[in-house]
């Protein structure tokens, strides 16, 4: 059979850090996936909050390869209007000055860092500090998975960049003790996705802003999950008032093509000179000339409505499936269609038996069920997903 000798083969060759499931997706559809063999799965992953317009939308392949066909990359040594609309449209949606393109999350929070502490540099040598939360993700590189609040990330890779102190999301009386004017930046998620869906409470955010303005600590919000539209606003900040002076992206910005972007205040903007930051890829025409058709859809306000009432419709089922298992489900929760259930056991197996069953989910931190299904799915989907659900939660 194909399919097992594709499983051997990625076995004997790939670095094995993913432990994967034995499926061989081959083609998509709208919220649909499809293996080697032709079974359909409904996909409420989205490759992780990565499709947000679905599976071969076809504005998205109309423009990716018109765009391929003439030009893919030229390095950021020119101009191309693809970045240049791109730019221009990210400026105006996050109310900040300027845009940087990087190839991932990783590399915009990175970047993210970067300008951070060269800012802080202008004001004293010792502000180097960077407070990020436990649970919190925020990437891969060294500095991002020191900026990670999970230990697990960490391990063995010591010695670790210097200047990172962690805080509980959601304790702004714990930030209140730990920030200080030798602060450079607290950098949050505005809803924590890998670390098990926490939305923050109250007025959390606006506390934390309030914090860095009396000390002088920029604001970033790692917005590579929460952001592109997930929350029901473009910007999950939009939704509890607050706004950062850098924020990142990633994932679904350009609705499948390797991008990253990190957008700033213009103060901030002139801590770097040129020279000081760099990349080959980012934001090339390829990758721009996709994320301008995200960046076409994703904010009109009737989208986002639809992302707000779909999500809405999806968490009331889920309530309602906590009320069926109550020994099962501990709790649910979430914004528009970033959606977590905890549960009171390891998820792996309900996980495994939606997969059997044609539903891709998702489970992080050992518990917590994450739904991150591209933003474009209608109320059907989420019965199918619910019926599926609810069979499974059932045995
Ligand atoms: C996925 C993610 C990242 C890292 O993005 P990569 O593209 O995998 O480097 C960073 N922050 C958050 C909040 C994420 O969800």
């Amino acid at each position: 059979m194909i399919e097992e000798k594709i499983f051997e083969r990625d076995d004997k060759n790939y670095l094995p850090v993913f432990k994967r499931y034995k499926i061989v997706l081959e083609r998509g559809d709208g919220v649909y996936l499809y293996d080697i063999n032709g079974k359909k799965y409904l996909d409420f992953l989205a490759g992780i909050a990565v499709n947000v317009l679905g599976h071969n939308y076809p504005p998205l392949v109309k423009k990716i390869s018109e765009q391929a066909a003439k030009i893919i990359h030229v390095s950021n040594l020119y101009y191309t209007q693809p970045q240049a609309d791109a730019a221009a449209k990210l400026v105006k949606l996050s109310g900040l000055d300027r845009a940087f393109f990087a190839n991932s999350g990783a590399e915009a929070n990175e970047g993210a860092i970067k300008i951070a502490r060269k800012f802080a540099k202008k004001f004293s040598p010792e502000k180097i500090q960077i407070i990020t939360a436990w649970d919190s993700f925020h990437g891969r590189t060294l500095a991002t998975l020191t900026a990670t609040g999970q230990p697990h990330y960490q391990e063995g890779l010591e010695p670790l960049p210097a200047g990172f102190d962690y805080v509980h999301f959601n304790d702004a009386d714990e930030l209140a003790e730990k920030i200080s004017d030798k602060t450079c930046a607290v950098m949050l998620e505005p809803i924590q996705g890998e670390g098990g869906v926490y939305p923050p409470k109250n007025d959390y955010l606006k506390k934390v802003r309030d914090l860095c303005d009396k000390h002088n600590a920029l604001l970033i919000f790692d917005e590579i999950q929460s952001g592109i539209g997930r929350s029901g606003k473009f910007f999950a900040y939009e939704k509890f008032g607050v706004k950062p002076d850098i924020v990142t992206l990633a994932k679904g910005l350009a609705g499948g093509v390797p991008i990253g972007a990190f957008c700033v205040t213009e103060e901030v903007a002139q801590a770097f000179k040129p020279g000081d930051h760099g990349t080959t890829f980012g934001g090339n025409p390829l990758a721009c000339a996709a994320a301008n058709v995200v960046l076409d859809t994703v904010p009109d306000e009737k989208f986002l409505a639809h992302v707000e009432a779909v999500g809405k419709y999806f968490k009331e089922k889920l309530f309602g499936l906590q009320k069926k298992y109550p020994e099962k489900i501990l709790d649910v929760r979430g914004e528009g269609l970033i959606l977590g259930v905890e549960l009171k056991k390891s998820g792996a197996e309900i996980v495994n038996e939606c997969l059997k069953r044609g539903a891709i989910i998702n489970c992080t931190v050992g518990k917590v069920l994450r739904f991150i299904p591209p933003l474009i799915i209608e109320p059907a989907h989420v019965d199918e997903l619910i019926k599926i659900l609810d069979e499974v939660l059932g045995e």
